[in-house]
């Protein structure tokens, strides 16, 4: 057989990790009141955005767990704050914090006044929260709660910390028409880069992660943890 008949196999891509290549995942602690918070241990990111705006399905992702946060139809979990511990292949540790969403016409005005105690004692005061994600519907547009909830965010709050840097995610895009979707991918409020996510296209996990890791001053990942 000559070098000529050998049959030629195509190099086979190497498979592309994951930006945060999961290892563990658990959800660890909830809080319903300011003293249920759990000890600042590690870095965390909070999630933030009207209820049903795709919050639980995105974290889901991120946490690569299916059900782990769970969705807004689950009786009882939308009012409190959810931490969820997660560590990453090369040893990268997070907390991923839920926020409850807010947008709530149906509650009563005791509830709402419960709710934003809680949020904003965590937003102001939380030492570790190096970053926050505020999610709006793509469909629906940046609406006047969620530049609420950003300028929480962005306010110094009353501890001696930088405040959190915030990511806007666009949710459910796949709803957009094909004809829409330049326009929301360059688009930015506040002069903050707008990234585009739908639980329908994989690489948008990647790129989320990749802007909270941005936004945490976690990115490039130190060589110590970017290899496994
Ligand atoms: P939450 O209330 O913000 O936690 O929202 P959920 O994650 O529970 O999602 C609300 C609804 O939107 C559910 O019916 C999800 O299946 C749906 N949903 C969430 N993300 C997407 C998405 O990217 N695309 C589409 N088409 N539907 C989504």
């Amino acid at each position: 057989m000559t070098e000529k008949d050998v049959p030629q196999v195509a190099a086979v891509p190497s498979a592309k990790l994951p930006v945060f290549h999961v290892q563990s995942a658990e959800f660890v602690a909830a809080a319903r009141r300011p003293e249920e918070l759990p000890p600042p241990t590690k870095l965390e990111i909070a999630f933030v955005g009207k209820s049903n705006v795709g919050k639980s399905s995105l974290l889901n992702k991120l946490l690569n767990r299916r059900g782990l946060a769970r969705t807004s139809s689950t009786p009882g979990c939308t009012r409190q704050i959810n931490f969820f511990d997660i560590k990453s292949v090369a040893g990268l540790e997070l907390m991923l914090v839920d926020l409850p969403g807010y947008g709530f016409a149906s509650r009563s005005k005791g509830e709402r006044k419960e709710w934003a105690e809680l949020i904003e004692h965590y937003l102001l005061e939380r030492s570790t929260l190096r970053a926050a994600a505020v999610l709006f519907d793509s469909r629906r547009g940046f609406e006047a709660e969620d530049a609420d909830a950003l300028e929480l965010i962005t306010e110094h709050g009353r501890v001696s910390r930088k405040p959190p840097q915030v990511v806007l995610v666009s949710t459910k895009i796949d709803k957009v028409p094909a004809r829409d979707r330049p326009k929301l991918e360059g688009r930015r409020i506040d002069e903050r880069r707008v990234v585009p996510f739908s639980v329908e296209e994989p690489e948008t996990v990647d790129s989320v992660w990749r802007a909270l890791l941005k936004a945490a001053d976690l990115w490039p990942l130190p060589a110590a943890v970017s290899a496994p």
